[in-house]
């Protein structure tokens, strides 16, 4: 099974001031299109070549695993922005109440997570199978599908997704990533008593 680059559903400038077509450029366009390009060579000959990225990224390791999980994040992670704001569901917003107390308690530990993660990895809004939110993060290519959650929002922390708009400012750059969040989508995911992701 061949992997392929997702669609962007933005151009690469639609995202400036925020996010600078030449951080997509990198992050999208170099980025992504390497992990794409090793997971497909990594997998030939191996029990993964006809497995689907989401039952790879549960079940391999090593080299393997690092490759199809930052192939999965990231499809994930640019599918979640919207260079038009959109407000958040009333729906999602009851939720993030019910679990956080508030959106903006929800919007600190999320953003504070990601924060402060020591080096490279990831920050998530997932979805327990009772439909409990919570906040997970992990280093590299940290992965909540791997312990059963369900993944509703992805946070990139690798220093290659905010230096060349933000240099060091990593909080500066959080900000601007929960203005571009298409809540929209993070609601759909939530819909449904199943993990309603796409891989
Ligand atoms: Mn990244």
């Amino acid at each position: 099974m061949k992997h392929n680059m997702p669609q962007l559903p933005y151009a690469q400038n639609e995202l400036a001031p925020r996010m600078s077509a030449e951080t997509l450029s990198y992050h999208y366009g170099k980025h992504l299109q390497t992990y794409v390009d090793n997971l497909n060579k990594l997998v030939v000959g191996t029990p993964y070549e006809d497995m689907p990225l989401g039952d790879i990224v549960r079940k391999a390791e090593g080299p393997v695993f690092n490759n199809a999980a930052q192939t999965w994040n990231h499809t994930f992670f640019f599918d979640s922005l919207s260079p038009a704001p959109v407000a958040m569901p009333g729906e999602l917003e009851r939720e993030l109440v019910k679990h956080f107390g508030s959106v903006n308690a929800f919007k600190e530990k999320l953003l504070g997570t990601a924060a402060t993660l020591f080096g490279s990895g990831w920050a998530w809004l997932v979805a327990d199978k009772d439909g409990r939110l919570s906040v997970k993060a992990g280093s590299n290519a940290y992965n909540p599908l791997r312990e059963g959650f369900c993944p509703l929002l992805a946070v990139d922390v690798w220093e290659h997704a905010y230096y060349i708009d933000y240099r060091n400012r990593r909080p500066d750059y959080l900000e601007a990533l929960w203005e571009l969040t298409d809540w929209q989508k993070v609601a759909r995911r939530l819909e449904g008593t199943e993990c309603n992701v796409y891989v």
